[in-house]
């Protein structure tokens, strides 16, 4: 917001935000998707709008920018990005943005995975170098597609790399409202202990579960950073961009694995199609588990802020494996 239109807001709101009992809110801020937009929340408050610019429930892997997305940039302060790979449905605002400092990724200091579409053994993870620069690099084809640069950008489905964008928002917060710098840091620590708290509660129940049988099927590979923090080998049909169709390779290689390492955990997700994990777990006699949240916090409440989604994750993981 800037000088004259805080003025502005200021003495034309002062009145009715008071009586409410309110504090203004001092910073407009776009995320890129409802999960950061719900991190940003749980560290500003009342003292921060925010805006996602993908809407609960679309698929980020094939979204397209509308006018008023464009307005919602336009106006924010602070536009906060995903990182690795996942905003390039932006880029058609970002290339040609009047400020782009205000641009800020999220991911810096997350360890990146690898995007591991197209591998036979879909567990093990190489780290690119290259991430911190990834959000430069031009990419000609499918703009709106996120498996660029081989980094995978589903990095918050590890709850203690959302604790890292947690701390980026925050610094970036107070760098705009010095004044309101404690008020983050506070939300901000009790936020990341919830986070961690979580994660501790889940690497000790993880533990209790024999590596080999910590297996499980799903349908794009969005689990790859859950999976490498708490040791659990994915099967999954659909590539990392949930844009291609198994094909009857695949399906049969899955199969075999499902027989061979009994799996016991098979899900389906929120924002996927899901006919070949529905039709791999019918003819092998498994049962489907229940729903796993992806790309998207939902409308429900029980995936509604981000870590409502994760502890609903890890908790659907984990029991169907204890079973
Ligand atoms: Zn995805």
């Amino acid at each position: 917001m800037n000088t004259i239109s805080r003025l502005l807001c200021m003495t034309l709101g002062l009145s009715s935000v008071f009586a409410a009992g309110e504090a203004l809110a001092q910073v407009n801020v776009a995320a890129s998707f409802s999960i950061t937009e719900d991190i940003v929340r749980e560290i500003g408050k009342d003292r921060v709008t925010v805006t996602s610019v993908i809407p609960r429930g679309s698929n980020p892997h094939s979204y397209d920018l509308r006018p008023q997305d464009l307005m919602t940039l336009e106006k924010a302060d602070i536009v906060f990005l995903t990182g690795l790979g996942f905003d390039d449905f932006l880029k058609r605002w970002s290339d040609t943005a009047k400020n782009r400092n205000k641009i800020i990724d999220i991911s810096q200091g997350i360890k990146p995975l690898r995007n591991t579409e197209g591998d036979d053994d879909s567990h093990e993870h190489e780290e690119s170098p290259e991430h911190e620069h990834e959000e430069h690099h031009h990419h000609e084809h499918e703009g709106h597609h996120h498996h660029h640069g081989g980094t995978d950008p589903h990095a918050w489905q590890n709850p203690l790399n959302g604790a890292i964008y947690a701390e980026n928002i925050r610094k970036e917060l107070c760098k705009k409202e010095p004044d309101s710098c404690g008020f983050f840091t506070e939300n901000a620590a009790n936020y990341t202990k919830a986070l961690k708290d979580l994660d501790t509660r889940y690497q000790e129940r993880f533990s209790g579960i024999p590596e080999q049988s910590r297996v499980m099927i799903t349908t794009h590979d969005a689990f790859n950073y859950l999976a490498d923090h708490y040791r659990i080998q994915i099967l999954a049909p659909r590539g990392i961009t949930d844009s291609h169709e198994p094909s009857a390779g695949d399906i049969a290689r899955i199969e075999e694995l499902m027989k061979e390492k009994k799996v016991r955990a098979v899900f389906i997700e929120n924002l996927s199609n899901n006919t070949a994990v529905e039709e791999l777990s019918r003819k092998n006699g498994n049962s489907i588990n229940g729903i796993l949240y992806t790309d998207s916090l939902t409308t429900e409440p029980e995936g509604n802020t981000y870590l409502k989604l994760i502890e609903h994750n890890l908790n659907a993981i984990w029991s169907a494996m204890s079973e």
